[in-house]
């Protein structure tokens, strides 16, 4: 079973794939924690990529379809994939369904939680304090949103008629939304 979890900056996407990863023995694809790693490197790429995440603008699709090139063709994580970040384009939405059938795999859950700015704006800032991220910033938050509201609002609409999509309020709290999520999976 593949999912994908979708939905603004600040939604709480990483908190819910780290949880279905224990819960259902799966691996978290967040391609913003393999994007921060390749900026550890120090290497050309790493700086090019430091230098769009500052400005809340996307990485080049090239360099983000690449990196998860390796993880779909790896036959440990076969249909063991929960998405955190990816898709956050067309081009990337239509990779993913390329790459996807080549390994015989599909998506079997697409969760959308759904929150506004305000709150987004709201849990940032704190997540800021906790994980110290340099485009956590209030500045950086805004153009992330409008970023999102341009280039990722049209996956949603890409994704909203798939008989596998799921519409979840992320402003609840964590335990609820991972409440919500185990009921469409148990289905
Ligand atoms: P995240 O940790 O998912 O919030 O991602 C942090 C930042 O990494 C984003 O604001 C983008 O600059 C970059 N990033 C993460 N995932 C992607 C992606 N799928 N496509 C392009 N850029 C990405």
């Amino acid at each position: 079973m593949n999912i994908i979890i979708f939905g603004p900056p600040g939604a709480g996407k990483g908190t819910q794939a780290k949880y279905l990863v224990e819960k259902l023995n799966k691996f978290q694809i967040s391609t913003g924690d393999m994007l921060r790693e390749e900026i550890k490197k120090d290497s050309e790429i790493g700086k090019k990529i430091l230098n769009n995440m500052n400005d809340g603008k996307f990485v080049d699709d090239e360099i983000v379809n690449k990196l998860l090139e390796r993880i779909i063709f790896d036959p440990l994580k076969k249909n063991k994939l929960i998405f955190d970040g990816y898709p956050r384009t067309i081009n990337q939405a239509k990779n993913l369904e390329i790459l996807l059938n080549k390994s015989n795999q599909k998506i079997d859950y697409i969760f959308f939680l759904n929150v506004n700015k305000d709150a987004i704006i709201k849990r940032i800032e704190k997540r800021k304090v906790l994980e110290k991220r340099s485009d956590d910033d209030a500045s950086t938050i805004l153009k992330r949103y409008e970023t999102y509201m341009e280039v990722t609002k049209p996956v949603l609409d890409y994704y909203a008629n798939n008989e596998n999509f799921h519409e979840i309020d992320g402003s609840m709290q964590i335990n609820d939304i991972s409440q919500k999520i185990e009921e469409k999976l148990r289905v």
